[in-house]
Protein backbone atom coordinates (compact mmCIF):
# COMPACT_ATOMS: atom_id res chain seq x y z
CA UNK A 1 0.00 0.00 0.00
CA UNK A 2 1.14 3.67 -0.94
CA UNK A 3 2.01 5.86 1.56
CA UNK A 4 -0.10 8.93 2.37
CA UNK A 5 1.18 11.84 1.04
CA UNK A 6 1.37 15.16 2.67
CA UNK A 7 -0.69 16.66 -0.51
CA UNK A 8 -4.18 14.88 -0.51
CA UNK A 9 -5.90 14.55 -3.44
CA UNK A 10 -8.67 16.88 -4.50
CA UNK A 11 -11.27 14.64 -4.17
CA UNK A 12 -10.30 13.40 -1.01
CA UNK A 13 -9.62 17.15 0.27
CA UNK A 14 -12.93 18.26 -0.80
CA UNK A 15 -15.23 15.57 0.03
CA UNK A 16 -18.74 17.19 -1.77
CA UNK A 17 -16.87 17.07 -4.82
CA UNK A 18 -18.43 14.86 -7.21
CA UNK A 19 -17.38 12.61 -9.57
CA UNK A 20 -19.82 12.77 -12.57
CA UNK A 21 -19.74 11.21 -15.94
CA UNK A 22 -22.02 13.96 -16.86
CA UNK A 23 -19.88 16.63 -16.10
CA UNK A 24 -17.27 16.79 -19.26
CA UNK A 25 -16.20 20.37 -17.39
CA UNK A 26 -14.76 18.83 -14.81
CA UNK A 27 -13.60 15.48 -16.10
CA UNK A 28 -11.76 17.33 -18.58
CA UNK A 29 -9.57 18.50 -16.27
CA UNK A 30 -8.27 15.35 -16.17
CA UNK A 31 -7.83 14.63 -19.76
CA UNK A 32 -4.87 15.31 -21.72
CA UNK A 33 -5.23 17.38 -25.21
CA UNK A 34 -4.82 14.12 -26.81
CA UNK A 35 -8.11 12.76 -25.16
CA UNK A 36 -6.16 10.80 -22.75
CA UNK A 37 -6.30 10.05 -19.24
CA UNK A 38 -3.51 12.06 -17.38
CA UNK A 39 -1.34 9.61 -14.88
CA UNK A 40 -1.70 9.54 -11.77
CA UNK A 41 1.64 11.89 -10.92
CA UNK A 42 0.19 14.59 -13.13
CA UNK A 43 -3.33 14.61 -11.52
CA UNK A 44 -1.96 14.01 -7.82
CA UNK A 45 -4.55 12.11 -7.30
CA UNK A 46 -5.08 8.83 -4.88
CA UNK A 47 -5.46 5.05 -6.31
CA UNK A 48 -9.03 5.33 -5.24
CA UNK A 49 -10.29 8.47 -6.43
CA UNK A 50 -7.78 7.85 -9.94
CA UNK A 51 -9.81 5.05 -10.37
CA UNK A 52 -13.00 6.69 -10.14
CA UNK A 53 -12.08 9.30 -12.65
CA UNK A 54 -11.06 6.95 -15.01
CA UNK A 55 -13.89 5.09 -14.69
CA UNK A 56 -16.06 8.40 -15.12
CA UNK A 57 -14.47 9.40 -18.05
CA UNK A 58 -14.92 5.85 -19.72
CA UNK A 59 -18.14 6.12 -19.07
CA UNK A 60 -18.72 9.57 -20.57
CA UNK A 61 -16.43 8.34 -23.33
CA UNK A 62 -19.22 5.67 -24.22
CA UNK A 63 -22.48 8.08 -23.75
CA UNK A 64 -20.42 10.70 -26.26
CA UNK A 65 -20.61 13.25 -23.41
CA UNK A 66 -16.88 14.60 -23.90
CA UNK A 67 -15.69 15.47 -26.97
CA UNK A 68 -13.97 13.00 -28.51
CA UNK A 69 -10.84 13.81 -30.13
CA UNK A 70 -12.98 12.58 -33.15
CA UNK A 71 -9.96 12.71 -35.93
CA UNK A 72 -10.90 10.21 -38.38
ZN1 LIG B 1 -8.71 10.63 -3.11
Amino acid sequence: MAPRRSRPCAYCAEKSAGLDYKDPRTLSRFITEGGKIQPRRQTGMCSKHQRQVSAEIKRSRHLAFLAAATVE
